[in-house]
């Protein structure tokens, strides 16, 4: 069948914007299901592996999700001296777990998802990206992030939140009270970090977001990387700090660490942001 005759039914589509769409061939529907939170959906795509999609937005593709997981979890790690004590919030998938196991110094990494579908979908559907949950030193919670860090003071030296986007349970966790829990339940130096998006489509959020960001830590920065299956193909991060820590990895742990896409280059050169990006640090609330 030549391409443009490929029907619609073929593709996944996820509504981007009011005025954009990105559509992914797929062969089959996996697994579909209504949790308490989101629907939840597995699917077989064409090219790109297995999909994960949240409330029809794409959480993760096998071919792809190894840009994002490697990036939420080494740029911490390898900054902060000594991050013995781990939390993920959200990442119910495993992929940013399965991403901490890779540093020996870690003696324990939490997760907190709110959802138990989506740790279940992770070990069921996706066994690679959710390895790390079979490392004796991963402990898994279905919670809410929001009570965790709240119920859990000085207590973290790296916590990292790879949440869905801000709607429903995640709304929560962009807000200043979660910030204010956050850096209570880091211990000093604490480093965290958190998906805030695309810069090309959400930048008032990235620039709102840090101005709250900045009202509770010690410093707040942002750093990008490429996600293709994500809004723009170019996602932003940002990073907050408890007391001062150098944002340059420990070279031979960033070395000892380095995946598909993450490097010590790739580490330094992912805080070199294009102005339009770096606009959004300076930006007032
Ligand atoms: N990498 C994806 C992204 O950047 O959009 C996110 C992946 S992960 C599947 C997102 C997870 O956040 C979901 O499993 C969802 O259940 C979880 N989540 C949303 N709000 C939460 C909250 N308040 N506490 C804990 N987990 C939450």
């Amino acid at each position: 069948m030549s391409e443009s005759k490929q029907t619609e039914d073929q593709y996944f589509t996820e509504q981007q914007t009011p005025f954009r769409r990105l559509g992914l061939r797929v062969k089959e529907l996996l697994h579909e299901e209504q949790t308490d939170y989101q629907a939840l959906k597995v699917w077989q795509t064409t090219d790109l592996g297995r999909m994960l999609t949240l409330d029809d937005l794409v959480q993760l593709t096998e071919a792809d999700d190894f840009t994002y997981h490697e990036m939420m979890a080494h740029v911490p790690l390898t900054m902060h001296p000594a991050p013995r004590r781990c939390l993920v919030i959200g990442g119910g998938d495993g992929g940013v777990v399965t991403e901490v196991m890779r540093h020996p110094e870690v003696e324990r990494c939490t997760l907190v998802d709110i959802d138990e579908a989506v740790i279940r979908a992770g070990k069921t559907w996706f066994p690679r990206v959710s390895s790390g949950y079979q490392d004796p030193r991963a402990e898994i919670i279905v919670g809410d992030g929001i009570l965790h860090v709240r119920e859990h003071v000085d207590t973290y030296d790296a916590i990292m939140c790879d949440s869905t986007d801000p709607i429903g349970p995640a709304v929560g966790l962009f807000a200043t009270d979660f910030y204010r829990s956050v850096y209570a339940s880091m211990k000093s130096p604490g480093v965290f970090n958190q998906q805030v998006g695309s810069p090309f489509y959400a930048a008032e959020f990235i620039r709102q977001t840090v101005a709250v960001a900045r009202s509770v830590f010690d410093s707040v920065h942002l750093y990008v990387g490429a996600v293709p299956t994500y809004p723009g193909g170019y996602w932003c991060y940002l990073l907050g700090t408890k007391g001062q820590i150098d944002l340059r990895p420990d070279l031979a742990r960033a070395a000892a660490v380095q995946g598909k896409y993450y490097s010590a280059g790739v580490h330094q050169g992912a805080f070199q942001l294009p102005p339009f990006v770096a606009a959004l640090l300076s930006a007032r609330a």
